[in-house]
């Protein structure tokens, strides 16, 4: 129910964990970040309950430049570590956050991943196989993404994803969940409410539904899923802190 994302900061863990506390009111039942360097080190921690939980977790090694987490208010599956979001390919290529619900998680699953091994119950977890199995077949990442979104159906949802082999770039897409840019110098932030990230920058792109953006510390790049780029100017928003 909440999403935090960061790319070209050093202190990216610190900013999750932070921007997840602001995010706090809404309520949740685990939460969960991953982070990585250009490197290709990365780190996944996940807890039930507090982000006090999860921040007792993270030990000094989890450090990275780019980032996503998540506060998570179940619809499938029980709360629980496995069910907690990032969720992950079977290789551990990708991890994905998601808020809200995604209606033909289990046609997809009998359809196209009955050979996949899953980690957890959540309709989430469907969405980040697909991206897996997309790409092996030899789609680019912003592929693989686009085309796993164009099977969801009446769904909602708010995505950022990571691909362990462009360990700087965020992707993101919404359809009736909301979801903001945050834009920085020599980094950019992605959240679900602005208060999460009126910290680092009060500029904010909308995003509509229907489009993807790819997301690394210099470039926010908005397209649509018929592949037209989209460019849209950010505003300012005022928030008391
Ligand atoms: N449907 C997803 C799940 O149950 C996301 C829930 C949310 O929006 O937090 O894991």
């Amino acid at each position: 129910c909440g999403i935090v994302g960061v790319t070209g900061r050093a202190d990216t863990t610190n900013l999750l964990v932070n921007g997840l506390k602001k995010l706090e009111y809404r309520g949740y039942d685990s939460a969960g970040i991953y982070v990585s360097n250009a490197n290709g080190e990365d780190h996944l921690v996940k807890a039930q309950g507090k982000i006090k939980n999860l921040e007792e977790k993270i030990t000094d090694d989890v450090m990275g430049t780019t980032g996503i987490g998540h506060t998570r208010w179940a619809t499938h599956g029980v709360p629980s570590i496995e069910n907690a979001h990032p969720h992950f390919s079977e290789d551990h290529r990708f991890y994905l956050v998601h808020n809200g619900v995604i209606q033909n998680f289990k046609e997809l699953k009998k359809d196209y991943l009955s050979e996949v091994t899953f980690q957890s119950d959540t309709d989430t977890e469907v969405v980040v196989q697909l991206i897996d199995r997309f790409a092996k077949a030899g789609m680019d990442t912003e592929q693989a993404f686009k085309k796993a979104i164009s099977l969801l159906k009446d769904s909602s949802y708010a995505f950022v994803l990571m691909d362990r082999q462009l360990p700087e770039t965020l992707f993101v897409a919404k359809n009736k969940s909301p979801l903001l840019i945050g834009v920085g110098e020599d980094f950019n932030v992605v959240c679900s409410d602005a208060l999460a990230m009126i910290n680092v920058t009060n500029q904010f792109v909308e995003l509509h539904d229907g489009e993807v953006v790819k997301i690394t510390p210099q470039s926010i790049s908005i397209s649509n899923l018929a592949g037209e780029r989209i460019d849209r100017a950010p505003f300012t928003v005022d928030i008391d802190q």
